[in-house]
């Protein structure tokens, strides 16, 4: 496939998989744009780069899909300032997604491949503003906390307290919650004390691990 092809499937993507379906938010509609999908997927898969779907990465693991990317990218509501965590590099590019919409991506993967394939394409790209960790996420990443927004990229029964914890107030966590059959995309903003819950829909993410200890 062509740069001129891929061009085009890309412009189709953000028509068709994006606009079409909501996705209204001017900022991330050009930050979609800006990232180069293809440089996060495996050389064999580059045709479908921007199709609808995700993809395998290895390791088990998938690329998101670029509207639920993008989805979860608007219920952040960035504005451009917010330092952010964002759980389960995977390939990297929500991350990517992420870092042309705030101001700092700390992003934290448990597999160390994947984790320093994603490093090895931010320096291609140039991308200054992401920081990959290898961690396990059930922690957050206290060092740079607290943060505006946390976003999950793995689905977890139960939001870990350490993510309430390094949020700041108003701040907002947007995650697929899973619950025995199904899992919901949610967005939680802090609010004191309390959390507000929003549900935004069915999702299908890979399962939140824990490190074994
Ligand atoms: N947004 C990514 C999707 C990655 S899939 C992309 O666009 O490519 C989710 C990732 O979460 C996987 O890579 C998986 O290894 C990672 N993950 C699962 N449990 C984790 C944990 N406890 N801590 C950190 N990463 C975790």
């Amino acid at each position: 496939m062509n740069q001129l092809q891929l061009q085009k499937a890309k412009f189709q993507m953000l028509s068709q998989h994006l606009m079409q379906r909501g996705i209204t938010d001017g900022r991330v509609l050009n930050a979609m744009t800006q990232v180069p999908r293809e440089e996060f997927v495996p050389n064999h898969l580059i045709e479908f780069s921007y199709q609808d779907s995700p993809l395998p990465i290895g390791f088990e693991q998938t690329i998101s899909q670029p509207f639920v990317v993008a989805l979860m990218c608007q219920l952040l509501n960035l504005t451009g300032q917010e330092t952010v965590l964002d759980v389960g590099t995977g390939s990297g590019y929500q991350a990517a997604v992420l870092s042309k919409l705030a101001k700092n991506v700390i992003t934290v993967e448990i597999i160390p491949d994947l984790a320093k394939n994603a490093r090895k394409i931010f320096k291609k790209l140039n991308y200054k503003n992401i920081h990959v960790y290898t961690s396990d996420a059930n922690k957050g990443y206290p060092k740079f906390a607290p943060y505006d927004a946390i976003k999950s990229a793995a689905a977890t029964p139960k939001i870990p307290l350490a993510w309430i914890n390094q949020l700041k107030d108003n701040g907002v966590i947007v995650t697929p919650k899973s619950t025995n059959f199904s899992q919901d995309l949610i967005r939680l903003v802090k609010k004191g004390n309390n959390l507000v819950e929003e549900k935004w829909g069915d999702v299908r993410f890979v399962p939140l691990v824990k490190a074994k200890s």
